[in-house]
């Protein structure tokens, strides 16, 4: 089972890429579970086409005994999807639902597949955020990030994370590669790419500013369900095709503020 998780900031792309990958590896006849660790609770809605599925932690609140169905939602490709949530704004840990999502799909031995795709939140790797590597469930990390600095700031501290955890503990946390998921800047992609090399690691998608994601987006399904004749499916295609091959996985070396800065400026 590989274990794929897609780490970045908030409002960069992860669960639009997470969505079509898992599409794109469904339709390699793969056995595909996606799991949204964001509170935000939107990961699997263009496979769920537009709904919003319970989440972990509302279901705990709701429920004494949880069954798989009541967490494990089928959406498109038969992809099995579940939202891990998180608490009520102002109050509690958002962590707590990564973490209590994990136990409980492993009590109920509900955690099996080809590929699981952990759709991440990375603005704050704190303990709760970072459960999922430090915990042996993401085994390959995937940066999503733009060229905007503080994308690549977040990716950086995710970079630190992953550096930290693969010292101190015997978790097989390791980084698969930086994905791009570009915003039209000048010289995007070879500020990208150079990232990706400095922190020992390399560029292993590039994925354009589409409208056609927009155009999925309004009618609620992903690129490649919506539109799988076009340019931006192909390319969704070419990078699940891309993380399935890969075997390249470091532990990366995460650069100094001062260096991340100085790159930004380089390649304005
Ligand atoms: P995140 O999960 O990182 O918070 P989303 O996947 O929800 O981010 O994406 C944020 C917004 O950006 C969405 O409206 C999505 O449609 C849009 N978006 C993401 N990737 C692209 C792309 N390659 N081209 C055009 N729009 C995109
Ligand atoms: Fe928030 Fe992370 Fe602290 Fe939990 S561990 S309260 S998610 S910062
Ligand atoms: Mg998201």
């Amino acid at each position: 089972m590989r274990q794929i998780a897609l780490y970045g900031k908030g409002g960069i792309g992860k669960s639009t890429t997470s969505a079509n990958l898992s599409a794109a590896f469904s339709e390699m006849d793969l056995d595909v579970m996606q799991i949204g660790c964001d509170p935000k609770h939107d990961s699997t809605r263009m496979l769920m086409h537009g709904r919003w599925i319970p989440t972990v932690l509302e279901q705990m609140y709701d429920h004494k005994e949880i069954k798989s169905e009541d967490i494990i939602y089928q959406g498109f490709g038969n992809i099995r999807c579940v939202e891990a949530g998180g608490p009520e704004p102002g109050i509690g840990c958002a962590g707590r639902g990564i973490i209590a999502t994990f136990q409980l799909l492993e009590k109920m031995d509900a955690l099996y597949g080809d590929v699981v795709v952990y759709d991440v939140l990375g603005d704050v790797v704190c303990g709760g955020f970072a459960m999922p590597m430090r915990d042996g469930y993401a085994q390959e990390v995937y940066l999503v990030t733009s060229g905007e600095l503080m994308s690549l700031y977040a990716a950086n501290n995710i970079c630190k994370a992953i550096a930290r955890i693969s010292e101190r503990s015997t978790a097989k946390c390791r980084l698969g590669g930086v994905i791009c998921n570009a915003k039209n800047m000048d010289n995007e992609r070879e500020l990208v790419e150079e990232f990706a090399k400095r922190i020992g690691s390399r560029l292993v998608c590039y994925i354009p500013r589409s409208k056609s994601v927009r155009a999925a987006e309004v009618n609620c399904m992903t690129v490649i369900e919506h539109d799988p004749t076009s340019e931006q499916a192909a390319v969704y295609r070419d990078c699940a095709k891309t993380i399935l091959e890969n075997t390249d996985l470091r532990i990366p070396t995460p650069l100094a503020l001062e260096e991340l800065e100085e790159l930004a400026r380089h390649y304005l």
